[in-house]
């Protein structure tokens, strides 16, 4: 999951299950919650917990209960989290049930094995290791000096490095290509070749689509389909300018869009107006 969607439903989450107290809990997958010893003391950690608020530590949520423990989850890179309706039966993939004391119930769906949740107390250890090592473009820490300090000091391409969580902060290919062609960039260039002024587009154009993919509910697109809370499509997918459109003409120059994965890492670019 990248970063604008986990926003997206941190945003839902804050709207929808904030206030509420957790009725009951059922985790169907063992593996979910392996940081619990079992999956009862997982399940006791929560029941009759009220949830305070939403945090988000990158590309983890953490949900604050009324006993100062917190509820780390980790989406998998195909999870997602649903509000419905207290008798909803869980659709095939649902690995955990969350139902509330004033009705209304929380689905994890996840047809992968990569997500994680735990409840770990506000002096846990657990919780001092969840700020990640790179910027996160939503927060304050994104600011222009440490944005550039950063990125002349390295010695890969532009696009390894936006690719990169210890850099920035769940942007994946699909952002990182966007964000290339949003500052008119080629992906294959050298941080240290850049201009004061192209490092400034750059910064905006991860600032423009971090934020703008955010506004529209994340990125709903071929081979990466995200929803949010309440099950909508991210209406993101629709205004990809490169990504997944090899062939198709740039929407700035005309020029067709190029496919550069296989061959030179450059990702999906417009070869004539990404320099
Ligand atoms: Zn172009």
């Amino acid at each position: 999951m990248l970063l604008p969607e986990v926003e997206v439903i941190r945003k839902d989450l804050e709207r929808e299950v904030v206030g509420k107290r957790v009725k009951d809990v059922h985790v169907t997958r063992a593996g979910l919650v392996t940081r619990h010893r079992t999956r009862a003391r997982f399940v006791a950690a929560l029941r009759g917990r009220r949830l305070e608020g939403v945090t988000r530590h990158g590309v983890l949520l953490a949900l604050r209960l009324d006993d100062e423990s917190q509820l780390v989850v980790h989406l998998g890179a195909l999870g997602s989290l649903r509000r419905e309706t207290a008798t909803m039966r869980p659709r095939p993939g649902t690995q955990l049930v969350a139902t509330f004391t004033t009705g209304g119930a929380l689905h994890y769906v996840d047809p992968g094995q990569d997500g994680e949740m735990f409840v770990a107390g506000a002096a846990s250890e657990a919780l001092a290791g969840l700020d990640p090592s790179g910027i996160d473009p939503l927060t304050d820490t994104f600011t222009w000096p440490a944005f550039s300090h950063r990125i002349k000091a390295d010695g890969r391409t532009l696009r390894a490095l936006l690719v990169d969580p210890a850099f920035l902060v769940g942007l994946g290919d699909l952002y990182a290509d966007e964000i290339l062609w949003t500052a008119g960039l080629s992906g294959g260039r050298s941080p240290s070749s850049l201009s004061s002024q192209e490092v400034r587009r750059l910064y905006r154009g991860v600032q423009e689509v971090v934020h703008e993919a955010v506004k529209q509910g994340g990125t709903s697109a071929d081979g990466f389909e995200h929803q949010d809370l309440y099950g909508a499509p991210g209406a993101y997918g629709a205004q990809l300018k490169v990504h997944g459109r090899a062939g198709q003409p740039c929407p700035r120059c005309r020029q067709p869009i190029r496919d550069g994965r296989a061959d030179d890492g450059t990702g999906f670019h417009c070869p004539q107006c990404q320099t």
